[in-house]
Formats: structure tokens, sequence, C-alpha cells
């Protein structure tokens, strides 16, 4: 016997398709199928069934390299003791858990007195920027199905990176004012490459690289009525000049942007300007902009951080009378390029697969633990690591979609037995360590 549980939430991109409809045993141990999710998404749900990858209890690094098994008391009196006697440690991650337990892990990182960053710092950090200096002008991704019908993708590749967002918001669904689906809409491409998104495409418009801020201000130029010069950034000022018309004489409009631009030349100068033109597009029509995010809660990190610190990552705790904000300065590359952390704590993201070499060696050679289900590059140059449940298939909590839409992510099957979720496990390191500083 099986039972069908749906309207689940996926827990991968930042797409957060809330359609899916998951088979489960009749016990509630084990994934049967998945349906509705893109390849990517059922994977998630699928593998978790088989066990690939997983370890189902914390495991600490001996002088020889291997790994010994640990109890879940030994890691917590690990963490515990090591945020105790840091002076500075980085707590990184959140990306790929719950609002809740980033509330908890926070409470612990405000006792400890740690750094807390999430992975903006690597991928949308500079839009965020951006946003605090000239605000942002957006939408949720239900308007954009139901009314866009000009959409602009720059800098980003949904057809690889938000495999659904195409066929459910962007390009492909009728919606309510959109009911010829992708008939009724103009879709523009801007990339430096011919990708699979660009396909998709009425118009492709190839970038140089690293000339994004160029072309935008072009775009900006156009606009306004004034002139532009025979070819910017490789673009001839007649693509230019027709691609702005199409997106004047649109009902609604809306721009997806990607790391494609927030991490070419500029960076949050190229947010800046897009964010402007967007403005500038307002004086012609209804249009918005929205930024791709990638991992599945990076943009509910950013809320949690912002409405307990007012700062959405690079959040320096340390003074612990209050927080203080400094990317460049308080950012975590920066901090383990610098040397400048004696204490790391990666939680449900991968700084071994993303972070450049040199910060990464830093993590290697200080007391660190990592905090996920699974076995990744950051678990093996951890000194401990804790495996925990997986949030939106074996624990229930909130997440917030691309467009800050907080969702309520389902639980479909039980963990293994005896594991730890995320919020249990930061609830019983804050227990310890107020023993140990003396605030129980
Ligand atoms: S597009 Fe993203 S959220 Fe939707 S099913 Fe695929 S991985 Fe999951």
């Amino acid at each position: 016997m099986t039972k069908v549980i749906t309207d689940v939430v996926c827990p991968f991109c930042g797409t957060l398709c809330d359609d899916l409809a998951i088979t489960v045993s009749d016990d509630g141990k084990q994934i049967i199928d998945c349906q509705n999710a893109c390849a990517i998404g059922a994977e998630k749900f699928l593998h978790t069934s088989q066990g690939h990858g997983r370890v189902t209890r914390p495991r600490k690094r001996q002088p020889d390299g291997t790994y010994k098994e640990i109890t879940y008391d030994e890691a917590i009196e690990y963490t515990a003791q090591m945020l105790a006697k840091a002076k500075k440690t980085l707590w990184y991650g959140w990306a790929s858990t719950s609002c809740e337990a980033m509330a908890i892990g926070h409470k612990v990182a405000e006792k400890a007195g740690t750094m807390v960053d999430n992975c903006a710092t690597v991928c949308h950090g500079s839009s965020l920027l951006a946003i605090q200096d000239v605000g942002v002008p957006s939408c949720t991704l239900g308007e954009v199905k139901n009314r866009a019908d000009r959409v602009v993708f720059w800098g980003c590749n949904p057809a690889h990176a938000h495999p659904r967002h195409m066929s459910r918001y962007s390009i492909f669904p009728r919606g309510f004012f959109t009911t010829k689906g992708h008939k009724g809409r103009k879709i523009i491409c801007v990339d430096c490459r011919y990708t699979d998104t660009a396909k998709c495409a009425d118009e492709f418009i190839q970038i140089d690289q690293s000339y994004d801020y160029e072309v935008l201000d072009a775009f900006r130029t156009v606009a306004r009525g004034q002139p532009i010069p025979d070819v910017v950034g490789g673009v001839p000022k007649e693509k230019i000049i027709k691609a702005v018309e199409t997106l004047k004489e649109g009902r609604f409009g809306v721009i997806f942007f990607g790391m494609g631009l927030t991490h070419t030349l500029g960076r949050n100068h190229n947010i800046d300007i897009a964010i402007n033109l967007t403005r500038d597009l307002n004086d012609y029509t209804k249009f918005c902009i929205v930024a791709m995010r990638g991992h599945w809660n990076v943009t509910g990190s950013g809320q949690v951080l912002s409405w307990q610190y007012g700062f959405p990552y690079c959040v320096d705790l340390t003074r612990r009378t209050h927080a203080r904000y400094q990317p460049g300065d308080t950012s975590s590359v920066d901090l383990l390029r610098r040397k400048e952390v004696d204490a790391c704590i990666c939680i449900a993201s991968d700084i071994g697969a993303h972070f450049p070499i040199e910060a990464t060696r830093h993590m290697a050679q200080i007391p660190s633990v990592c905090i996920d289900p699974h076995i990744n590059l950051t678990t093996e140059i951890s000194d401990v690591h804790i495996p925990v449940a997986l949030v939106g298939v074996e624990v229930p909590g909130c997440a917030y979609r691309m467009d800050n839409v907080p969702m309520a992510c389902r639980k479909v099957v039980d963990p293994p037995e005896g594991m730890l979720t995320d919020e249990e496990l930061l609830e019983k390191i804050y227990v310890r360590l107020c023993e140990i500083m003396g605030d129980a």
C-alpha cells in the first residue's frame, strides 16, 4: 500500500515549485515516486530513500585523516566548546535549511559572538547592495504568470538552473491576462553566450563579456530618446533600439537577472543600473525586476537576518551589544582569506565547493564543524561533520521563494531513526553553550 502527498514544495532551487505529488510507502519511511518535479528536484526526493551519500551519525576526523563515528552529544560538546573558546568564529551557509532553524542558529551566534554570513556573499550579495542603494520595483512570480507579456532574462539560464521557472511562470503558462501563453509574450535573452534559455527567446542579444553595464546604459539612453554609438558592448545599436521599443510596447514587463550580471565587472553597479532601467521603463508601461536566487532558501536567510539584525548578510555579532555590517570586511571569503577567524561552522551549504582555494585552505586549518545532511567537499575538510534531517523532505519548515514569498515546506517521510533536525541540534548547542559560558 502507498499514499500520495500532494501540494508538496520542492526544496531545491529558488523557484520553490509547490505542486509536487510524492508517493510514499504506507509506513511513511520510503519515497516511491515523485511527480511534477524537474529532474534535479525529483532527485532530491528520490535519492533520500535510496540513501545515497547519507551518513546517519556525526563523524570526527582523526589525526590520520580518517573519520570515526561519534555520538550527537559528543558532537554538540565539541561545537559548543569550539564556539566558547574561539576569539572569532565564522558561521556561514543557511541557504538549504528552514527559517525556523536560522532563527535558533542566530540565537547561538549572538550568544557566542560570531560572524554570520550566507550564500549571498558569493551570489546575489551585489544585488542586495544595489537594492539598499536604489530600492527595487519588484513583483511576485504569480504576477509574472498572470500579467507579463515582456520578459527579459539577463545573465541567467533558468533552463538549467531553475528548470520549471519558464513553464510555471515566465514563458509558457497561460495566466489571467496572459491567455495565449508563450504566444502572447515577447522573450528577450541577454547573455555573453548562446544558452538553452536563449533558444526559447524571440530575441537573443549576445554581448561582450563584462560589458553589461555599458549595454544597460545604452538601453537607458535609448529609453530616454537619446542617441547611442553604433556598437555598444558588441551589440549593434539597431538591435538595442528594437529591443527597447519591444519592451516599451508591452503591458507588463519583467527583468530576471542572475549571476551573469551580479558577478561580471561592475557587480552591484550592474544591478543598480538594471533597476534604474526598470524605473525608466515605468515611464511607458509597468515594469518589474526580480533576482534569480539559486539555493531554495537563500532568500529566507536574508529575510531572517534582516528582521533580526537589520542586515541581509555579512553580519558581525562579535560586539554582542549590536550588529555590524561591512561587506568586503565582514564577508566570509574575505574573513577566511585574511585568516581573521579562528573557527568555522558551515551549515546547509558547501564552502569547499564554492569558495576560492585560499579561503577553503584556511578553513581546513582551523577548528571547524559542518552541519549538513550529506557528505560534501566541506564535510571532508571539517573536524566534525554533523548530519541532520533534510528540511522540506523529512522536516517541515518555512522558506522564501526568489520573489520573497514565504512558503510552508512539508514533511513527506520520517528521517532516519535517531537523527536530529537542524532546529533540535542548534537548540541543544545553545543550551550547552549557555552552560559553558555560565548563563544557563
Ligand atoms: S524548478 Fe526548482 S523548485 Fe521546481 S522542481 Fe525543479 S528544482 Fe524543484
